[in-house]
């Protein structure tokens, strides 16, 4: 049986595939050069599966869509202070290119206009690199993030290098800043070579997969990039990554997102999916119309809107119920699906605001397929206080989805395989239960 994911993909392609409106990039003559009809689309899941439709294979270059990847390599290799100190993180409302910096500190505003980006550039790799280094490293890591190796189109980069008045006036304002602190032509020299790296549409479905997946590449399994950095990388995506039409982007598509004048667009939607499409013709923002049209549709049809309420919360907390009666009673809260802070706050109200005459009380997490660790040290101290109440606490735990349980001082959980293991009588714990225990009697006094 064939997926339907490609069958959908195909579709969406085929719908918006008459609409020529939009311009190639002129500015730069090997881009006005491009093929224009070209279209794409690629999912990249964050375990490495990958489907796609079209011109997936098809290399163009990556232009602005290296600028978070760029970001990301400076906060990693040089620490979030000096690369903050430089950029701000603020949606500026103006188109790429203009040439503007904060009045007061003379920072530019955020990392995705160009002013920002040639100053990240500039901050990518060790201190003191040279400027072939620094490409060195940007090149490198841009191929980690996409898992292969990637190299520059030099036409492209030679296009765009006798055009770049307007970068080079940008970076002789960050250089009289100081903001720049080398030489503002051997800067953009470089920031345009990194804007020439070559890519597929699958390259940047899977590059947008490594944000995705906590900075961690899906198919090499390298951590390219620790999850602070991606967390601040896919922020300033989201409020700056589509030029001036970021508020519009963030309410209607809501993905973080970085497009390039190349017409490419790449979407991370943290732990599901990296998406990336690839058609030529730009809207006057800069962004590609058919790119722009993808991804409203695949949004709005895969509920993708980061903003999108999720619903376990509500459903944390499956039952409240009591099994048996006398003194062998035992109250069982069974919790379900995946757990963080707010459903582990469900259960502990449940667990505060009930009286609970049984003194055996059990936490059956036989349906809950994940556990943060904020719930899962919160859950520890429900069980905690629950001992110093008098109660005997059981974890049911057939998974061994919590691992270890310790309770901390004066708490003591039994953990057990199953319900029926908790509710019988006041047997031992089977052997593997016991190993598993937070408790240090074998018999498991909780
Ligand atoms: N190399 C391009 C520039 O700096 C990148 C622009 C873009 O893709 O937005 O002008």
């Amino acid at each position: 049986m064939q997926s339907i994911i490609p069958d959908y993909l195909t579709e969406v392609l085929e719908a918006v595939h008459p609409d020529t409106s939009g311009e190639l990039a002129a500015y730069i003559p090997e881009l006005a050069a491009a093929d224009p009809d070209r279209l794409g689309a690629a999912f990249a899941m964050v375990d490495g599966e990958v489907y796609g439709s079209g011109d997936i294979d098809t290399e163009f270059t990556i232009q602005s869509i290296s600028k978070p990847f760029v970001y990301a390599l400076a906060l990693a290799d040089r620490g979030f202070d000096p690369v903050i100190a430089k950029v701000g993180v603020e949606p500026s409302g103006e188109a790429f290119n203009e040439i503007s910096l904060e009045s007061d500190t003379g920072r530019p505003r955020n990392p995705m206009i160009n002013a920002g980006a040639i100053t990240v550039h500039s901050l990518a790799g060790a201190e003191g690199l040279n400027a072939t280094e620094r490409v060195e490293r940007v090149v490198d890591g841009l191929s980690a993030f996409a898992g292969r190796r990637l190299r520059t189109d030099e036409a492209v980069y030679a296009s765009e290098m006798r055009h770049a008045h307007r970068n080079l006036a940008i970076a002789h304002m960050l250089r009289s800043h100081d903001i720049l602190v080398e030489d503002a032509r051997a800067v953009v020299d470089g920031y345009t070579r990194q804007c020439s790296v070559l890519v597929s549409t699958r390259d940047l479905a899977m590059m947008a997969a490594t944000l995705a997946n906590r900075g961690t590449n899906p198919l090499s399994g390298e951590q390219v990039v620790p999850e602070p950095v991606v967390r601040q990388v896919l922020s300033v995506m989201f409020s700056c990554g589509m030029y001036d039409a970021a508020g519009d982007w963030g309410t209607q598509v809501g993905i973080p997102a970085k497009s390039g004048v190349a017409g490419g667009l790449i979407g991370a939607l943290p732990g599901q999916i990296g998406i990336a499409t690839f058609s030529p013709r730009l809207d006057s923002h800069g962004n590609s119309v058919r790119g722009v049209s993808l991804f409203e549709r695949f949004s709005s049809d895969m509920g993708l809107h980061v903003m999108e309420v999720p619903a376990t919360a509500r459903a944390a907390l499956r039952t409240n119920h009591v099994l048996g009666s006398g003194p062998d009673a035992l109250r069982v809260l069974q919790l379900q699906g995946g757990i963080g802070f707010a459903g582990a706050e469900r259960v502990i109200r449940e667990a505060v605001n009930t009286s609970y005459p049984e003194t055996r009380v059990a936490l059956d997490l036989t349906r809950v397929h994940s556990i943060d660790d904020v719930a899962r040290r919160m859950l520890l101290e429900i069980a905690r206080r629950l001992t110093l109440d008098g109660h005997e606490v059981h974890l049911v735990d057939p998974e061994s989805i919590m691992p270890d349980p310790d309770p901390g001082d004066g708490g003591r959980v039994t953990v057990v395989d199953s319900l029926d293991e908790a509710s019988g009588s006041r047997t031992p714990p089977t052997p593997a239960a016991r190993r598993r225990s937070g408790s240090a009697s074998p018999a498991r006094p909780a």
